[in-house]
């Protein structure tokens, strides 16, 4: 389900004005709903019945609360029930109090964190200002509530990188080498657990997947470095010198030759 188009192209849907409107806007341009209210709580009530878990596509502050709205509306009088029934793609602008309202209800987040890196420029200088791109994947706000998150690559919006995810949420560095938000930078270990464990219990898979424990599927990469003990900066530089799949090696480092 689709509710927002995206903030660097300005058609997410916000809750005030973009900094810079886009050509032929005025400036109380907001972008703008990709459907109404009364069928986004609809769709999600719908598919919340069937028992599918809602995965929405929401980006802008507005989308995000109209689709707390809808899952809100879905659930009735049950509050805080399994977070993984419904889970917010992208999250770019949740605001503190959505989270609040999130981890009221059981809503959880899948952010897009490098889009701190690729267009946090973009965002301070021209989309956003300041104040609202350095909240931009609020990952530390999530956190200190308690909401389990994964994150993503939404390739091929952004190459598949796990290593740069990692990165991008421990450092916030913009292209220009800007930090975006230092207040929202997390942990490795935060970073890491975003891309095995609790990615694996946002799709339900985390009793065969997500970490090392004997009897799940060891899916897994050996890294050349510890990211655990590099320097931050370097955690993108980090290698993935084996792919396991099932228990198999499916991908070797070619060996430099000597
Ligand atoms: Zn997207």
């Amino acid at each position: 389900m689709d509710p927002s188009g995206s903030p660097q192209g300005k058609t997410a849907w916000l809750s005030s004005p973009y900094r810079t409107p886009p050509e032929g806007k005025g400036t109380d341009y907001a972008g703008y709903p990709a459907m109404d209210d009364a069928t986004a709580t609809e769709s999600v009530t719908h598919f919340h019945k069937l028992g599918w878990p809602v995965f929405a596509h929401t980006n802008g502050d507005a989308a995000c609360e109209q689709f707390i709205r809808a899952a809100a509306a879905a659930r009735g009088d049950a509050r805080g029930g399994d977070p993984r029934e419904f889970v917010m793609i992208h999250a770019q602008m949740v605001r503190e109090d959505q989270l609040d309202e999130m981890a009221r209800l059981g809503i959880m987040p899948t952010f897009f964190v490098t889009h701190t890196y690729y267009w946090g420029d973009w965002h301070r200088d021209n989309v956003l200002g300041p104040e609202r791109a350095a909240r931009i994947s609020p990952l530390a706000s999530a956190r200190r509530r308690k909401i389990r998150f994964s994150l993503h690559n939404d390739s091929p919006v952004a190459p598949i990188r796990s290593m740069v995810l990692i990165w991008s949420a421990v450092n916030r560095l913009t292209l220009s080498g800007k930090v975006l938000g230092p207040e929202q930078r997390v942990p490795v270990e935060a970073a890491l657990q975003a891309v095995t464990i609790d990615a694996a219990y946002q799709y339900g898979e985390e009793g065969t997947k997500g970490s090392l424990r004997a009897g799940k599927l060891a899916d897994l990469v050996i890294l050349n470095r510890n990211p655990l003990k590099v320097d931050a900066m370097e955690l993108r530089d980090i290698e993935i010198i084996r792919t396991v799949s099932h228990g198999i090696p499916i991908y070797e480092r070619p060996q430099p030759l000597s």
